[in-house]
Formats: structure tokens, sequence, C-alpha cells
């Protein structure tokens, strides 16, 4: 199998129990949890426009507004509370616990929790999360302690609360996980199967995500979006929904992960 070569400062143990096996990548977008009743709010569609979202997600004003910042996101958990996963998080959850997560890498876009309530335990969120906060003085990211984000929650290391955020990666903040989408695509190999799951492309281009030896057509590169773009990246393009399109490429994916 052709694999490209590896520096040797990338390896880690968990890449030596499984070389040789193909790994596979799903990058997800909102798509994935539309069907789950989430709106996608940061895309500026439904009743959130670009300017009352500029308000509360960036970096560079939400002190100066940060009761309102903290109303916001407190909303929209209220409003997930009843949302449930859907197929597509149980089969990815299903694949990371039948190969295991260093060979099933979740990356998603989603700030909601749905993968992990489906049964993923390892899972990138690039754009951060609902769960946790995060003091902007420390750099230090804590869980929450109660249902709703608590906006006089004091930071564990140095005491403030003024400085504690929700976690979620605003406009013009550091996105810490995104330095795993270089190890991405270094590592990628031939053999390995990258599936993209309802996303736009806007905030993170194919090109970010794939070697410049996967861009075109590869056979190994799937997609699946209702409204497929970028689609010349892709050998395999499945015009549908999540729950649709996934299960449809299922058995070609075991195929695939278990040939190793
Ligand atoms: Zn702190």
């Amino acid at each position: 199998m052709g694999g490209r070569f590896h520096p040797l400062g990338d390896l880690q143990l968990a890449d030596l129990d499984t070389r040789g096996a193909p790994r596979l990548y799903v990058f997800s977008g909102a798509g994935l949890s539309a069907e789950s009743g989430l709106s996608t709010f940061r895309t500026g569609d439904g009743i959130w426009t670009h300017a009352s979202i500029d308000e509360v997600c960036n970096y560079l004003t939400w002190r100066r507004n940060r009761a309102a910042v903290f109303r916001f996101y407190n909303e929209r958990i209220a409003e997930s509370a009843h949302a449930q996963p859907n197929a597509a998080h149980r089969l990815l959850a299903q694949w990371q616990q039948r190969w295991g997560a260093e060979r099933v890498h979740l990356i998603t876009q989603n700030i909601d929790d749905l993968l992990e309530q489906a049964g993923a335990h390892a899972v990138t969120h690039l754009h951060g999360d609902m769960v946790s906060l995060l003091c902007t003085d420390c750099d230090l990211r804590f869980p929450k302690a109660t249902r709703a984000l608590d906006p006089d929650a004091a930071c564990p290391e140095c005491g403030r609360a003024a400085s504690v955020k929700p976690g979620v990666v605003f406009f013009n903040e550091a996105a810490p996980e995104y330095a795993k989408l270089h190890r991405l695509q270094r590592e990628m190999t031939d053999d390995d199967l990258f599936i993209a799951i309802g996303t736009a492309f806007e905030v993170i281009p194919p090109e970010r995500l794939l070697p410049s030896v996967r861009w075109g057509a590869h056979a190994r590169n799937l997609l699946i979006d209702p409204a497929p773009r970028c689609d010349a990246f892709f050998g395999v393009v499945e015009a549908s929904p999540a729950t649709v399109g996934l299960p449809k490429l299922a058995p070609m994916i075991a195929r695939l992960m278990d040939a190793a």
C-alpha cells in the first residue's frame, strides 16, 4: 500500500499500532446536526443576521457586551436541550468505537455535543463547544458546572469571573484546535479515507484539509451534502442529507476500513 513517508518526528505511539491500516477522517459542518433540529446560526440564515451575531461572537468586543453574550449562548443551549443525535451521529460514533479513536478521527465545526451524546469519545471541536468556559487571562478551558453558562463562574486558576467567556470560539479569536488540521494534512496517506459532511467549506476550504497530492477527485475523498460544493475535490459525491448519504456509503467504508 502506497503510504506517504512519515518524518519520524510525526509518529506517535498510537500511529505505530495501526500503521498500514487506513484511517478515517470525518470533517463535519452544520449539515450534520441540521436534521437534529439545530439552527445554523453561524452561517447567518434563519433569524440570526450577521450584525447581531457579530455583537455576541466577536472576541474584540465581547467584554463590553458580556451580559448579552452569555444570554445569547444560554438561549442557544435552551433551544438545543431537546436535540437528539441523528442516525449520522450514531453511525460515526459506532465507527469510532469499532475501529478506535487512533483510526477514526472526528473533526467538527459544530459546537453541539451530539456526537458525544451518540457515544463518540474523541471529537475535535474546531470552533469550541457549549459545555465549557474559557478564562481569557489564563487561557484555561474548564467545564461548566451548571446546565446554563454562569456569567459569575470564577476561573479555577485566577479566581476572576470577568475574564471568563463561553467556550465557543469567537470571530477574531485564536482557534488552538486548528493546529490539528496541519497534522491531519501531513499524516493523511493515499489509503486513508476522508469524508466531508454538511459543510459549505466557507470557513475551511478543502485545500486546508487535504494534502496536495489528494487535491482533485481522489477516489477516497467522499462528500455528503444535499447541495454539494467544492465537489471537484471528491471522487464520491452523495448529494443527500447526512442521515441518507452516510448509511448509503457505510458498506463501502466498512470494506475499505476492514481491508487492512
Ligand atoms: Zn483565569
